[in-house]
């Protein structure tokens, strides 16, 4: 079993001051596979004074200076790319083909996309008299989840990289090995020292004291509303700015003119990637009710060719739950979805037969699902699919905006004018129209209880930077 007990700040690896240590378990195998020391709030305060240090010069770097950086950051990391996708595979369970495309291979791909935009980004410009200058913001906190674990660090990272920012990241306490090998690569790249630093540890202990530090000038949170919440109180005392990227429970409305046999199978796929646990997951399918019954079996179909089992495996789809917690959590929203009178129509919160070890949940499907219901309602972050029925177009767009989160959605018609009108009045960061696919230069972020600001895109960048009005200066 690997042993982390350095963590690494102003350039070097330190032990940390905290002494508490958490193990990292494989979660197909429920084997502990690395124990990762813990910092405390003692750790934070040395992080923020290496990052506020280093803030002067590194916001004094010319755009060129900052680009060359992304861009060997970029290629570090893809020169460890399998290395970096297998380790995310191992501590959160994603199939590794994957986890070494997607978990690796798109903050990869971000941070190759930060290298043109922050070239071509006008930092400056004149407003009649005024000159308008964008600064970096400071000293900024990260605190990261586990589900896409390297990809949400990246859309924080990058952008701040290239704003001129300094940082301090905690990574999620679940799966923070794959931080490890970005601070390596941090240090390979020789980033000046202070600019990245990394503290592992608990929310409530590290990621409070990121959150309430004095001297950290923004925080952003990527993980649950719940978390977003105590992030936001934490951060108030001390007036920072704040961004969150939270939970969601992403419509998939399918008009009655859309072609099924296109728009089930990849709203199920969407739907089931990484066995659910993904924000922009669409895991209401809201259907015409006439047209329901044709609609499950296609999504009985399409479950049914994803195989599910160990990430090390080959062809499989479907993971486990990232840990037993997790697991329990969704097999009791199964449960309450049966209770509260869905209609079963595959899965259940029994273990998978063949998978005996593990933290697994079979893939499920509800049918006849109300709004209302529990399931409808909130993020499960399993591999559960709801299927709403619906009788006109307004109460369609009327489900999918009946939630409290807004993160993304998505659209299918036969008639694309309808499609993008429909899109227009769904109240999320993110519609899909037709089965478009990812678009990484696409602003993400959430409306309502889904989170505030923007990652990604020229949107993503300004999130880390002041606005400066010289008046007089023109
Ligand atoms: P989580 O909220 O449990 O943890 C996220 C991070 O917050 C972890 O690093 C955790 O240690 C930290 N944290 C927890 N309590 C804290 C506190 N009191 N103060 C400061 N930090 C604290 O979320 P998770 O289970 O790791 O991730 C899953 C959640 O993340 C889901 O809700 C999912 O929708 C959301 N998510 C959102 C996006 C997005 O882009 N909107 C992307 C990925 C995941």
């Amino acid at each position: 079993m690997k042993e982390y007990t350095t963590i690494y700040i102003n350039g070097q690896w330190v032990k940390p001051a905290g002494t508490d240590t958490v193990e990292v378990i494989n979660p197909c195998t429920e084997e502990p596979i690395a124990r990762v020391c813990m910092g405390n709030a003692q750790d934070v305060d040395r992080a923020v004074k290496a990052a506020r240090a280093a803030f002067p010069a590194w916001s004094s770097t010319t755009v060129a200076e900052r680009a060359g950086f992304l861009t060997k950051i970029a290629n570090a990391m893809a020169a460890r790319q399998n290395e970096l996708g297998d380790t995310i595979a191992r501590e959160m369970g994603m199939p590794q083909a994957l986890a070494r495309m997607v978990q690796a291979g798109l903050p990869i791909a971000v941070l190759n996309v930060f290298v043109p935009l922050l070239e071509g980004y006008e930092f400056e410009y004149a407003m009649n008299g005024t000159r308008i200058v964008k600064e970096p913001i400071g000293v900024c906190g990260f605190i990261t989840p586990w589900n896409y674990p390297m990809h949400q660090v990246i859309g924080k990272v990058a952008p701040a990289l290239a704003a001129g920012c300094t940082m301090v990241l905690k990574p999620s306490q679940l799966a923070p090995l794959d931080a490890f090998i970005l601070a390596e690569i941090m240090d390979e790249v020789k980033l000046p020292a202070g600019v990245f630093n990394l503290v592992t540890g608990a929310g409530s202990k590290v990621g409070n004291a990121i959150a309430s530090h004095p001297d950290v000038d923004m925080v952003s949170l990527t993980g649950s509303t719940r978390s977003g919440t105590l992030v936001s109180q934490a951060a108030a005392g001390t007036i920072k700015k704040v961004t969150l990227e939270l939970g969601g429970k992403s419509a998939n409305v399918i008009l009655d003119d859309a072609d099924l046999a296109k728009a089930v199978p990849k709203g199920v796929f969407n739907c089931f990637l990484n066995s659910g646990q993904t924000c922009i997951a669409l895991t209401r399918m809201i259907v015409p009710a006439a047209k329901q019954a044709e609609v499950v079996e296609i999504a009985k179909g399409t479950v049914g060719l994803m195989k599910m089992g160990d990430a090390f495996e080959d062809g499989n789809y479907l993971g486990p739950m990232v840990d037993a917690a997790q697991q329990r959590s969704v097999r009791a929203y199964i449960e309450k979805g049966v209770a509260e009178g869905a209609t079963l129509v595959m899965g259940g919160p029994e273990q998978p037969e063949n998978l005996k070890k593990g933290y697994y949940v079979k893939p499920t499907i509800f049918a006849d699902v109300k709004n209302d219901m529990t399931i409808a309602r909130e993020e499960i972050f399993g591999p559960v699919l709801c299927i709403i029925p619906y009788e006109t177009e307004e109460e369609a767009v009327g489900i999918a905006n009946d939630s409290p989160y807004g993160l993304s959605g998505s659209v299918w018609s036969g008639d694309l004018d309808r499609a993008r009108r429909v899109a227009r009045r769904l109240r999320t960061g993110q519609v899909f129209i037709n089965g478009a696919d990812f678009d990484i230069n696409a602003p993400a972020g959430g409306y309502k209880q889904s989170g505030l600001g923007r990652e990604r895109s020229k949107y993503g960048l300004e999130e880390y930077l002041e606005i400066k009005a010289l008046i007089g200066h023109n």
